[in-house]
């Protein structure tokens, strides 16, 4: 028998996508190119903020502070159900830099109890210099590749089907109807199908994709092996951060590259991120570097996801775009896809995330 639903691509959109609507009652069948949880998902530093908060749209904003909210309950299921620690932390951030103080300020007044300027080094005296820095003492992080396994593994005991190692390669459709995927192994048939691609999204919907504006932009991480509670606080300077995780590992990322789907490391990041790293924390240097890496996040205009069922196919959906913040935007882009689904009420406005029909005239990140 077919399923109610099949997701296409398992990172962390697709995984959340298809436990939110496996909650709900429905069958779910996941299917993913190569394994789950591998690409931009994986590589993300877990952060769960906008960066910085005040200086985002409307659309952006809502459905960060929308996930914001869900968080701790979400990620508090998915370990009940799967046995995994997704090390979530409210481990606060410092944020350097020049800002628009009275935006600051307001945004701060509205959503950040305890947000304040500070003097940086009171918060982390390992820094190289004092500077001022706004102090955001409850924003949170997640370690990535844990969340993944803890939302794979919430999905193993939901009986959802995931099949991985397969490619979608189109769609078959009768009417204004999907009848079925085609894969190199064949066709997957459904009765809703529901595109989480990433950075592959527009690519794998070809003339689907009508106005949709989703492409990959390379991002490059370094991983510093540092002793436990080495530094506190996550650290944000312009585009570049420091996030430290429980076991003493500090990453330091991350670059913004438009070179197509080149999945590639490159010395000059290298160089880039260690220099700022180490300008900013002495302590990291070229001798407790422990790896670097590169994702591919999915870059769409203004930093909006698409949510939304198709303008002219009745169950095709989207669930893409997140660019730089999929995974803090993971489980309300989830919870809005499913209402949108399954015909419930949306917790918020999802006008800004629907499916575009005519271009963008300009895109910033
Ligand atoms: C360096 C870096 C740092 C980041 N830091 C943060 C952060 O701190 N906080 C934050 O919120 N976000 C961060 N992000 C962004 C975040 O990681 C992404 O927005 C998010 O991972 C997007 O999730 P996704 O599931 O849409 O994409 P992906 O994780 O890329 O998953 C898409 C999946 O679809 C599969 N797929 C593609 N095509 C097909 C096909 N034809 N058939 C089957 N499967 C297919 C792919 O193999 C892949 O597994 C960061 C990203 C990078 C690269």
């Amino acid at each position: 028998m077919y399923p109610d639903f099949i997701v296409v691509g398992a990172g962390v959109i697709g995984l959340a996508t298809a436990f939110e609507l496996a909650r709900r009652g429905a069958s779910v069948t996941l299917i993913e190119r190569g394994r789950v949880g591998r690409e931009s998902s994986w590589a993300g530093a877990g952060i769960l903020s906008v960066l910085p908060p005040w200086d985002y749209d409307k659309g952006v904003i809502d459905l960060a502070r929308y996930s914001e909210t869900l968080y701790s309950d979400w990620v508090a299921s998915l370990e009940e159900a799967s046995g995994t620690d997704c090390e979530y932390r409210r481990s606060g951030m410092l944020m350097l830099g020049t800002h628009d103080d009275d935006r600051a300020r307001d945004w701060l007044a509205t959503f950040c109890a305890g947000g304040e300027k500070v003097a940086a080094r009171a918060i982390a005296p390992q820094l190289s210099v004092e500077r001022e820095a706004w102090w955001l003492p409850h924003t949170a992080q997640v370690r990535p590749p844990r969340l993944l396994k803890a939302l794979r593994g919430a999905l193993s005991r939901m009986d959802v089907n995931i099949i991985e190692n397969t490619e979608v390669l189109g769609f078959c459709q009768s009417g204004s109807r999907i009848v079925s995927l085609r894969c190199r192994e064949g066709e997957a048939g459904g009765g809703q199908f529901v595109v989480c691609a990433g950075a592959w999204s527009q690519r794998l919907l070809g003339e689907h994709a009508l106005a949709l504006d989703i492409c990959p932009v390379r991002g490059q991480m370094l991983l510093f092996n540092c002793a436990p509670n080495t530094f506190g606080p996550m650290l944000l300077e312009d585009d570049f951060y420091l996030v430290p995780r429980a076991d003493g590992h500090i990453l330091a990322g991350s670059t913004v590259e438009n070179v197509g789907f080149d999945k590639s490391t490159t010395a000059a990041a290298r160089e880039e991120l260690m220099a700022h790293a180490h300008a900013l924390l002495p302590l990291l240097n070229g001798e407790n570097l422990a790896a670097q890496w590169a994702g591919l996040r999915p870059a769409a205009p203004g930093n909006i996801p698409a949510i939304a069922r198709h303008p002219h196919i009745d169950n095709l959906y989207i669930n893409s775009g997140h660019f730089r913040y999929g995974v803090t935007m993971a489980p309300g882009s989830a919870q809005l896809l499913a209402a949108e689904a399954l015909g419930l009420p949306a917790a918020i406005d999802i006008a800004p995330y629907r499916w575009p029909t005519e271009a963008h005239a300009s895109k910033s990140s």
